[in-house]
């Protein structure tokens, strides 16, 4: 099984990676981001509670998205051949958990971390805002985005440098040679 953890600030990429690897690997694509635009949508009580914390770009608390990703874990199909993690984790809490439940399930992870300048990562935003229709992505939630990112997120790299298989992936250039760096890391890991 080939585990892959996204990780990358928002705009990195994410989202148009998992996609490639979807289709090369076959893996199975769980970006928490969508699963929480979709409780919103469903406009539960849960999805007002959801939304009231996106769109101000924080981050939906730790206990809820652990739950989350146990129950997608637990009800993965038999003959999976993997998993992508986009979006989680997102806090050092998260990476232990998720290491703990992969544990649980005999299971490993290799963590790829996107880089892409900041400026690049507004523009590539503001440009997805208008036609997103996401109420995240407009300037003042973007800049807060980015400011949870360096603070609570960049720590999950050092947490994977440490204790995981961590790769670096530049970002910054066109989404195919993107795809190649992390192509050629997974040539190499399933080998
Ligand atoms: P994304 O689509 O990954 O950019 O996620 C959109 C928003 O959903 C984020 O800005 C957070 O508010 C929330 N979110 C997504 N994943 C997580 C996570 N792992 N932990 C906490 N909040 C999350």
């Amino acid at each position: 099984m080939l585990n892959v953890i996204l990780c990358g600030a928002p705009g990195s990429g994410k989202g148009t990676q998992s996609d490639f690897l979807v289709k090369k690997y076959g893996l199975q694509h769980l970006s928490t981001g969508d699963v929480l635009r979709a409780e919103i949508k469903s406009g539960s009580a849960l999805g007002k509670e959801i939304e009231a914390i996106t769109s101000k770009g924080q981050l939906v608390p730790d206990a809820k998205m652990i739950d989350l990703i146990d129950n997608f874990i637990a009800n993965l199909p038999k003959d999976s051949k993997g998993v992508i993690f986009d979006g989680f984790p997102r806090t050092v809490e998260q990476a232990k958990a998720l290491t703990e439940l992969l544990r649980k399930y005999n299971m490993s992870a290799v963590m790829l971390d996107m880089f892409v300048e900041e400026e690049e990562l507004i523009e590539r935003l503001l440009n997805r805002g208008k036609t997103s229709g996401r109420a995240d992505d407009n300037y003042e939630t973007i800049k807060q985005r980015l400011q949870v990112y360096k603070d609570v997120t960049k720590p999950v790299a050092t947490y994977y440098l440490h204790n995981n298989n961590y790769f670096a992936i530049n970002g910054n250039n066109t989404m195919e040679d993107t795809f190649a760096q992390i192509d050629n890391i997974l040539q190499i890991v399933t080998k």
